[in-house]
This record gives structure tokens, sequence and C-alpha cells, in this order.
């Protein structure tokens, strides 16, 4: 068998090699590293597959929140709802903006914003809310922009994790994640769905004008060089990785495909194990499995002593696992408050005990899938 990894990266390149060998030489034997022709063309690209009218490239998912949060002349004391169950990167730039997260508690079955939350921490601060499309499937966005139609709020995406999922509304009506808020953002790391060979994000709009304020910010503030219109930042997409994700968005669905028959078949063999919680699927997002979470359920006290006891099962077993995320943001040392206290979001606190990421990537063999599998089932038998 071949060793298992969380993600497997370099089979997939194998399978690309001769593609992306020749598209990174050719932007090296061009010299056009910043802003050339490669990066527009995937902008252009990238636009056209999510059926948005714009796609700007920046330097990673970090930035592309950060820069969405700037265009949108969020200031200090503004209150920005977000899930606490996230990668820190959501929570990170709002307080580096001097904003202030507020943080709403999530659903236990998709792990994504809880909307009724939502409403019940709005206050006359608030300006902003960033649902997190978290493991691969949309938030309720249904819910999300009634909500922020409602109050008069702005929407961010957070899509780093569900790039390509499909979300039908009440209508019919079918989106692609990221694009149905006012502005998305999405991260190119490496181990995310649609990676790059180093570190990359974008931000989508269908707003003419913000397309136009999010260009300006990511470009030192300014329209015209050396004429600057605002505080900016210099956050680019460069062209290596550009000439790179061209390649692979043309993979992207049928990467999805990989990743959802491999999460069929971890669904199918651990049908009926008490204790044992395969991921929901929404009723109304398609899933692109950034992550396969499991939820283990403790005994009475509920604590994480079985999550743990099954990882360390498993990591003996030769089969790599994560916990996304161990400790929920309002409990980090860098953002507590005395509005967050422990035990303030009770769904969110019991899901960092309990969740527990499998191995998910688009190369997942039978094999592999089945050590997997047996070896979780061991763990309950
Ligand atoms: C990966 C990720 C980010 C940050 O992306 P980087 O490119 O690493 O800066 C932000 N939010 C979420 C939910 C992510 O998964």
């Amino acid at each position: 068998m071949r060793p298992i990894q969380m993600v497997d990266l370099v089979g997939q390149y194998q399978k690309i090699k001769a593609e992306v060998d020749q598209a990174v030489l050719g932007v090296i034997q061009s010299a056009a590293f910043i802003n050339g022709p490669e990066v527009k063309s995937f902008e252009q690209e990238l636009a056209a597959y999510l059926g948005v009218k714009h796609a700007i490239g920046c330097a990673n998912g970090t930035d592309a929140l950060q820069i969405a949060m700037m265009a949108l002349d969020l200031k200090p004391g503004d209150e920005v709802i977000t899930p606490s169950f996230t990668f820190v990167a959501t929570v990170e730039v709002i307080g580096l903006l001097g904003l202030t997260p507020v943080f709403a508690d999530v659903l236990p079955g998709t792990f994504n914003i809880d909307p009724a939350d939502i409403e019940r921490k709005i206050t006359p601060r608030t300006k902003a809310i960033v649902p997190v499309h978290l493991f691969g499937q949309a938030a309720d966005m249904a819910a999300v922009m009634a909500i922020a139609e409602k109050h008069g709020l702005y929407v961010i995406e957070d899509n780093c994790q569900a790039i390509g999922s499909d979300y039908t509304f009440p209508d019919g009506s079918v989106k692609k994640a990221g694009t149905i808020g006012h502005i998305g953002t999405t991260s190119f790391f490496p181990s995310k769905n649609l990676g790059c060979y180093g570190d990359g994000g974008a931000m989508f709009t269908n707003d003419e004008a913000l397309a136009k304020k999010l260009r300006r910010v990511c470009n030192h503030g300014s329209d015209v060089r050396y004429y600057h219109e605002v505080v900016g930042v210099n956050s680019r997409l460069d062209s290596m990785q550009a000439a790179v994700l061209r390649i692979k968005l043309r993979h992207l669905d049928s990467y999805a495909r990989a990743r959802n028959a491999a999460a069929d078949f971890y669904d199918a063999a651990f049908q009926g194990i008490s204790g044992l919680t395969v991921p929901a699927r929404s009723a109304n997002s398609t899933h692109v499995f950034h992550q396969y979470t499991l939820r283990v359920a403790d005994g009475p006290g509920s604590g994480s002593g079985r999550r743990d006891a099954l990882k360390k099962h498993l990591e003996d077993r030769g089969i790599p696992c994560m916990v996304y995320y161990p400790v929920p943001c309002h409990l980090q040392a860098a953002y507590k408050s005395p509005r967050f206290a422990e035990g303030s979001l009770p769904v969110t606190e019991q899901l960092t005990r309990e969740v527990l990421s499998l191995p998910m990537s688009t190369e997942l063999d039978h094999e592999q899938l089945t050590h997997i599998t047996e070896g979780v089932k061991s763990f309950f038998n």
C-alpha cells in the first residue's frame, strides 16, 4: 500500500506534470513574473467558471479577507459577525483592522454558521457578516442574505474551503459558493481544493465599483501608478502560481468528484456505528469535501477523550488524521473577550471536542480507503 497522507499533492502533480512543467517554464522564459498575461487569463477563466463578473487575484486567502474589509470601508469599532468555529484567519483580519469580531454559533450538522444566532448577535454597530463555507459546503446563504438585507449589512463569504460547490436557493436558482454575497474570498494554499504551488488567493464580486476598489486596495491604494487614493496593501497573485492554477482549474470538477467518491466510501463503511457521526450533507449545497470530518461522541461529561483515543488508534496504524479545530477562536488567547466566555457558544465548543478529519485528497485509492475505514471500525469493535 502507498503510505497514506492527509493530502497527496505529489500524486496529484504526477498526473498533470507535463502540462504544469511546461506552463511554469513558459513563465520563466517570458520573465512576466508580476501581473503577467497568465494572471489576467486565470482571473478571466476563474470568473467564467464561477459565473461571477470579477475575480481578482491576491497573495493569499487571509489578504483576500482583509482587502475585502478595507474595500467595504469598515472602520474601527464596527462589528463583524462570524463563526468562532473556523480557521483563525477569518477573525485575525477583523482584529487587525480594529474591527470587533462578534461570534455566532454554528449548526451541529453542517458545522456552518447558524442564521438564528446571527440575528441574536446584531447590534447597532454591526456592519458585516462573514459566513465561512466550512469543510466544503456552503452556509445557509438564503438566510444569511435575507438577514443582511433586512439590517443593511455587507456579506463577505469566506470561501477558502468550498470553491466549486453549488448553492441552491429556495426558488431553485443555483449559484457558486463565493458569488452570493457582496464579496467572496478564497485561498489557493497548496492543500486547498484549488491549490497552487505556493501562496495565492482571490476575491470575487459582481459589483463593478467594488471590483475597482478591491483592485485599488491590493495595489497600494492606487489606480494610476504613483498616485495613491487610499491606504492600501501590496498583495499580488504571481504569474507562476496563476499558470499552475489555470491548469488545475480545468480539473477542479473532476477533483471534486474524486473527493466525493472517497467521502461516499467512508459514509458507507461507517453506517450504523454508534457514537460515530458522519458529516451531514446540506440540503441546499453540494459538498466538495475539503475535509471529511467525523464527530466522535464522548460519554457523559462530553470531553474529547474518545475522539483523542481514536486519533491515537489511527496514528498507530499509519493513518494520519487531524483535529480542525481544537480551540475555537473565541477561546484563543489572542481573541478572548468577556462577551464570549467559555460556554457562550455551546455547539462550537462541543464540536472542538468531537471532530476528527480523515485523510482526504484526489488521490486516495481503494486499498488506502479500506485500510482507513478498517482502522476506524476496529476502534469501535
Ligand atoms: C485557508 C483559510 C484561510 C486563509 O488562507 P491563506 O491563503 O492560508 O491565507 C482563511 N479562511 C479559511 C476558512 C481557510 O480555510
